[in-house]
């Protein structure tokens, strides 16, 4: 008799007996990457050869839709309706990756080859985000096995090929075809746990707002013995500048920035005991940067961050003697659902401006993905975390924001879904660099997790 144990036994065995890490090969060796205009074809082929024949024997109609924005790759919709007066879940993945960097990857690496080491796979999209889409998809087949073909509810699936070009045209998409697209809530995976052994439920993501500082004083460098000294050097304003937006410890100076009331009651305390790090060598935690008085998990999680990404004043890699014409830095916010984007800007000005940096000018300026979050004491959150704690048995960490970019802000706005955002990877896992890998722990957790929420889905006591 079909059981939800059933279920979980299937999802496991096929990925104790390889068949996932095969299937993750596979997918892996598609080069779809959208970085690279060389590789439509590919990206093409991942949603036609790939995805969308597995998708058919589970019973989804598929559509392959050209993309809204001219140049950008396609969105594959899928559905399977048992009946519309069901419950219908929505799904979601992205089938490109960022570009190879073949030359960069370790010795015995190749990005578009699996290759298992250890407790990791390496290849590129191994972690983001085929093989998290293909551990859901894994565990959906698994079950749909073990009730006999059906589900007791409906899922869709939305997998855009863009979404490494800043998800462009999804938006649009949605919007065009949201009646096509309503659901319940939206349950999908991408970006990290927040450490490898610690499963993680996020329930949005932190917005990114990106601006230039522009100080732009001559039309050329002039001879820095005939006028350093005298005249003004726009690397040391700019500098100056920055430094009157963040402190020397991170904290951030531009209090209108920032949540009015501080980190709300409901984040702060699923943040409480939240474990931050995991990252292996990727990074270190300095305890004694950013806001002071708040946690590092409500730091990441809870709060906005100022992070200068690039800058620059004359040529580093070939200065000369010369005071420098102007100088550049291009800066970043991530912010929560607890600050208005659209105030930064105004507020910078005011700022720059009482401390005396009129002549430093911002430029560009504007969202680049808009802050989501669904509330993580939703029925929809703790339903998920107590389905996932029954398959995996662990605590399962609920998050307020992926440290990640999701699009998650274009399902809200034009399908009004909760978000269950169930990460399989973690911070250390090289995504947009060479020797990106996925871990094979949390990949196991993961399907178990899925055949678990894909199950009970079907049962009665779902929000
Ligand atoms: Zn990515």
């Amino acid at each position: 008799m079909a059981s939800r144990n059933g279920a979980l036994a299937r999802a496991l065995a096929f990925f104790d007996d390889n068949g996932f890490r095969d299937r993750l090969a596979g997918l892996v060796a598609i080069r779809s990457t959208s970085q690279d205009p060389g590789h439509e074809a590919d990206v093409r082929s991942y949603l036609d050869d790939a995805i969308r024949p597995w998708l058919e024997r589970m019973g989804f109609t598929v559509a392959i839709h050209p993309n809204p924005r001219a140049g950008f790759g396609p969105i594959l919709t899928a559905e399977r309706i048992e009946d519309p007066s069901f419950k219908t879940v929505l799904t979601y993945g992205h089938g490109d990756t960022v570009r190879g960097l073949e030359d960069q990857w370790r010795a015995r690496l190749d990005p578009w080859t699996l290759i298992e080491e250890g407790d990791r796979w390496y290849g590129r999209g191994s972690a983001d985000n085929k093989g998290q889409h293909a551990v859901n998809l894994s565990a959906l087949e698994a079950v749909l096995a073990e009730r006999g073909g059906r589900l007791g509810y409906n899922i869709k699936l939305v997998l855009e090929t863009s979404e490494e070009r800043g998800s462009t045209g999804l938006r649009e998409f949605v919007a065009a075809h949201a009646p096509a697209l309503a659901a319940d809530v939206l349950i999908a995976s991408d970006g990290p746990r927040v450490m490898p052994e610690v499963p993680t439920i996020a329930t949005g993501t932190r917005g990114t707002y990106h601006f230039d500082l522009v100080v732009d004083l001559r039309p050329g460098g002039v001879h820095s013995g005939h006028w350093g000294g005298l005249t003004k050097d726009p690397a040391v304003i700019l500098a100056h500048a920055i430094g009157t937006i963040i402190d020397r410890n991170g904290r951030i100076l531009v209090r209108d920035w920032l949540p009015r009331n501080g980190v709300p009651a409901a984040v702060r305390a699923v943040l409480d005991g939240c474990p931050v790090g995991g990252g292996g060598e990727a990074a270190l935690i300095d305890p004694d940067w950013g806001e002071p008085g708040l946690t590092p998990a409500e730091k990441i999680y809870g709060w906005n961050s100022f992070i200068v990404l690039a800058m620059v004043s004359g040529r580093p890699e070939n200065p000369v003697n010369a005071v420098a014409p102007n100088a550049r830095a291009h800066c970043q916010i991530r912010y929560t659902v607890d600050t208005d984007a659209t105030t930064f800007m105004p507020a910078l000005r005011r700022h720059l401006d009482a401390a005396g940096f009129a002549a430093v000018k911002i430029e560009n300026a504007g969202i680049r993905m808009p802050a989501s979050r669904t509330d993580p004491a939703h029925p929809w959150v703790t339903w998920t975390v107590a389905s996932m704690e029954k398959s995996i048995g662990k605590r399962v960490q609920v998050i307020p924001n992926s440290s990640g970019g999701l699009p998650g802000d274009v399902f809200v706005d034009h399908l009004g879904v909760k978000l269950i955002w169930i990460p399989h990877s973690y911070n250390g896992c090289k995504q947009h660099g060479p020797d990106e890998h996925f871990l094979k722990g949390p990949a196991r957790e993961g399907i178990a997790a899925y055949a678990g929420i894909w199950w009970d889905l079907g049962e009665p006591g779902t929000p």
